[in-house]
């Protein structure tokens, strides 16, 4: 995969993209279905005087072109403000109208929307919703998932996982799955036993993954393992689902095996294959955290269109759907599980720090979270730096320091990029979602895999002061040439040991890329797995827009992604920070 599109000199604030969702045909005779309609209708938070809910409408009538839910309230409940749908109330009545972008509600399908309001007293589910003034079955789903406000309470509200609904932090009291396989890869190398018992996540990266790929471990190995490792305790076994059509569309190193349109087999040969292991009632007590395809929603805020690191396969996805319909589809199929916790992707700081790229990318997060299926519910956080190298904390400056007059925004270096490290963007996005309607609740993970740039070109202090450029890259961990260099890098060290809840909206660190695994191929490579040759991997390229036409900073003589890099797993342990005892 790659991970850096830094759009940085002109990013456009895009808005979300139109839904492609085809327009059906209004079928003039109506097929009088049992029943035409199905609200599912959610308070995902509540507080004393307000709360917030998401509304699934799913159809089964007749194709519409356009579309009106109503209820009433039998409280006091007054709608106060709402996204993707346009909200009216008069004195207990609602109505709730599909927005310009909305309105294609498919037979078989389904659109969500969401509001804040306030009450007083209780809040109790509207009884009936009548759609386009048909009465639609209610689901109010259980009540399995929202604990009416007392379920943001720090981890402690259940220990069970699995049946009873989710915890606030997964990572809160629970071991993590050791990967035999990569455990004994590390082991193998110097130094290794070091490093090996450590938790990383397993990469779902082809459909054949699931069953294991040349006799290696697949899915239900790995969760017959870990079911020994979690013994009496909790335990988090951590999954990448990657395997979208047109795979990695701003870079060609994790090209994958799907096609641009191969939707359909995205859904049933991959994510319902998927879905169905993890629904194996033996399995419902591993906390599942679940790293929602990397890179595929940045790249359709950044690359997709109107700027200067635009790719024609990011143009081709954003405007097929395919990644969001993906996206959409894995956060409800894979949300339907109660002890499954998703992490959506959202690169890092320095590709989606200016404000110019995170409003866009925290609305279009929004968009796939509430359409195709998927609801806020299905949304347990999300994922910074993954298999990134940006540092977690910069110890020598601060994105406020100045530097004679001038702010190290100024700087070269950060390029008027809103954040400098990876915590402070993590929690400065968490802010930016809850504030555009995502749940108090989500927690933050950060890769720190190989951010720690320790090892001797670590500078010990910050850099003078005779200039914002001097100050910068004098005191700078992060070594690299450009911060948008994202493969292989010469000079990255093991960053933090997983670790949970290490800081206020932090569920975790973690190892999402599990370290001496390449990045990429230094020289094109034959291969049946889909992948390209990019040349940000190759240590004699120039570069390109998305790293400011620098050197790639890659090491040399890589085999292809994903495949046994030994000699940078050699040079992670080396540049490890915290160093290893
Ligand atoms: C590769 C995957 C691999 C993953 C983890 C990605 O760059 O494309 O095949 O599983 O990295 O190493």
């Amino acid at each position: 995969m790659s991970r850096t599109r830094t759009s940085l000199l002109a990013a456009l604030a895009l808005v979300a993209g139109a839904s492609g969702t085809a327009l059906g045909m209004q079928s003039a005779s109506a097929t009088a279905a049992a029943v035409p309609c199905t609200v599912d209708y959610k308070v995902q938070n509540q507080w004393s005087t307000g709360f917030t809910a998401a509304v699934t409408i799913t159809n089964n009538a007749p194709a519409k072109s356009t579309w009106s839910l109503k209820w009433s309230y039998a409280g006091d409940q007054k709608v106060t403000s709402g996204w993707n749908a346009k909200l009216s109330q008069s004195g207990n009545a609602v109505t709730a109208a599909n927005e310009s972008y909305n309105g294609a509600l498919a037979t078989g399908g389904s659109v969500s929307f969401g509001f804040q309001g306030s009450y007083t007293g209780t809040n109790a589910v509207p009884a009936t919703f009548t759609l386009d003034g048909v009465a639609c079955n209610v689901d109010n789903g259980g009540g399995g998932d929202n604990g009416g406000g007392g379920d943001n309470g720090g981890g402690g509200d259940n220990g069970g996982g699995g049946t009873t609904g989710r915890v606030d932090n997964p990572y809160t009291g629970a071991k993590v799955y050791v990967d035999p396989e990569w455990s004994k890869l590390a082991a193998a190398e110097p130094g290794g036993s070091r490093v090996s018992n450590q938790p990383t996540f397993v990469w779902l990266d082809r459909i054949a993954a699931i069953n294991g790929v040349n006799g290696g471990m697949g899915l239900r190995a790995h969760l017959d393992e870990a079911l020994k490792q979690k013994g009496s305790g909790e335990l988090v076994v951590q999954l990448v689902i990657y395997d979208l059509p047109g795979r990695d569309c701003a870079a060609l190193a994790s090209n994958g095996e799907l096609g641009p349109t191969d939707i359909d087999k995205y859904k049933t040969q991959y994510i319902d294959a998927i879905a169905s292991i993890l629904a194996d009632s033996k399995y419902a007590g591993l906390r599942i955290s679940a790293l929602i395809e990397p890179d595929s929603l940045p790249n359709l805020v950044t690359n997709a269109g109107g700027t200067n690191t635009t790719t024609d396969a990011c143009v081709t996805m954003k405007s097929n759907g395919n990644y969001e319909k993906g996206v959409s589809y894995a956060l409800d199929k894979l949300g339907n599980l109660l002890n499954v916790y998703n992490y959506i992707d959202a690169g890092h700081h320095g590709w989606l720090g200016w404000d110019t790229n995170l409003g866009p990318v925290a609305q279009e997060f929004y968009k796939v979270a509430t359409t195709n299926g998927a609801s806020l519910s299905d949304v347990a956080g999300f994922i910074v730096n993954t298999a990134n190298y940006s540092p977690t904390k910069e110890p020598n400056f601060k994105v406020t320091d100045t530097v004679n007059g001038q702010t190290v925004r100024q700087s070269k270096w950060v390029d008027w990029n809103q954040y400098v490290d990876e915590q402070s963007y993590a929690q400065g996005l968490r802010d930016k979602l809850i504030s555009s309607g995502f749940s108090s609740n989500i927690g933050m993970l950060i890769d720190t895999s190989r951010n720690g740039w320790g090892g001797t070109a670590r500078p010990t202090g910050p850099g003078p002061l005779t200039s914002v450029d001097n100050y910068v890259n004098g005191g700078r961990i992060d070594r690299r040439i450009h911060v948008g260099n994202w493969c292989n890098q010469s000079g990255a060290g093991l960053g933090e040991r997983p670790t949970a809840a290490p800081a206020a909206g932090i569920d975790a660190y973690v190892w999402a890329k599990p370290p001496g695994q390449s990045d990429g191929a230094s020289a094109p490579v034959d291969n049946d797995e889909g992948k390209g040759f990019d040349q940000m991997c190759d240590p004699t390229y120039g570069g390109n827009a998305r790293n400011g036409n620098n050197p790639s900073g890659a090491l040399p003589n890589a085999p292809l992604a994903g495949h046994w890099f030994s000699a940078q797993f050699q040079q992670l342990v080396q540049n490890a920070y915290p160093p290893l005892s």
